[in-house]
């Protein structure tokens, strides 16, 4: 006796129409991206929505710019990659073989941009980070400072804390991007870990201060740097008065700062007003992911 239908209410059924609509309009913008050039298979591959971890390697791989359907079998076959296999279900090392077959036949993994996010104290650069953390096309770097670590924070996750006599060392082998005194501890960007990042495809996000900000330009002039602007003066000195624990002195001295900060935003390439987080998140995205098409076409 074959199974009987399952007895789905109408409006289960109407949910999981709707659903099936939204997961197949996903899976055509994944492809579409990848086909534009503007995300790799890779982002696919680390993006965790069911609905994309489903879809299928071969389909995929078709759709990336200069590869198409016999290099995609030929692909899957040296690789001994199933043609029905989902890139849900692909091991960490057929991830590795497909990444070095696919570079070594110089098809284009386009790169992941540079970006650097500066502006002054209390505008809420952290919770844009924080925010931005979980998008699969961004990594966040994490920072190494001689700073002792907040009550909160961990190591490895938040920064990684360093003693100065290990801080003094990765200056000296050149293993910083960029590095900067602050308030009277120093902070650096290990360089290794964003050129293996951009390299997997990931737009990686800086969150540093402004010495900072510039030497990254120097070393690597095609970074976008953005400046996070407040709505308005008065409402960052709102921000930064409004921790009580504050003395006079110091409070004072985080305004004059803000201050000097604020007028360093005309060397940045794009500023963004921190109206709402997701829009200055999704802003920062759709700049990186226009730069890449760009980059891609050209
Ligand atoms: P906090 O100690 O409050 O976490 O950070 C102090 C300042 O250091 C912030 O403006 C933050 O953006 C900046 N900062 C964090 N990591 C780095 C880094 O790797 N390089 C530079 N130049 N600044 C950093």
């Amino acid at each position: 006796m074959p199974n009987p239908p399952p007895n789905l209410s109408n409006q289960s059924r109407i949910d999981a129409s709707a659903k099936a609509v939204a997961n197949r309009r996903a899976r055509a913008e994944v492809k579409r991206k990848i086909s534009l050039g503007e995300i790799s298979i890779f982002d696919a591959i680390n993006d965790p929505q069911d609905a994309i971890q489903k879809m299928r390697v071969a389909d995929l791989l078709e759709a990336s710019p200069g590869v198409g359907k016999r290099r995609t079998f030929l692909l899957m076959s040296k690789l001994g990659i199933s043609p029905t296999r989902r890139i849900g279900g692909l091991g960490p090392n057929q991830v590795r073989n497909l990444r070095s077959e696919l570079l070594l036949n110089k098809v284009s993994l386009a790169h992941g941009e540079l970006i650097v996010m500066s502006g002054p104290g209390g505008v809420g650069k952290s919770t844009i980070t924080k925010y931005l953390k979980s998008h699969p096309s961004i990594w966040v770097s994490v920072s190494a400072t001689t700073r002792q670590p907040r009550p909160n924070e961990s190591h490895g996750i938040d920064y990684y804390f360093l003693t100065d006599s290990k801080f003094d060392e990765m200056v000296s082998k050149n293993e910083f991007l960029e590095w900067a005194e602050f308030a009277g501890n120093r902070y650096g960007t290990p360089k290794d870990a964003v050129f293996e990042q951009r390299n997997l495809g990931k737009h990686v996000l800086l969150e540093i201060e402004i010495a900072g900000a510039r030497q990254v330009k120097k070393v690597e002039p095609s970074a976008l740097l953005v400046f996070i602007s407040p709505p308005s003066w008065d409402e960052l000195v709102d921000r930064l008065t409004s921790r009580g624990t504050d003395s006079p002195e110091r409070r004072a001295a985080r305004l004059a700062l803000a201050q000097e900060e604020m007028a360093t935003a005309s060397e940045f390439d794009e500023i963004i007003v921190n109206e709402r987080v997701e829009e200055v998140a999704q802003r920062l995205l759709s700049l990186a992911s226009s730069r890449r098409s760009k980059e891609g076409r050209s």
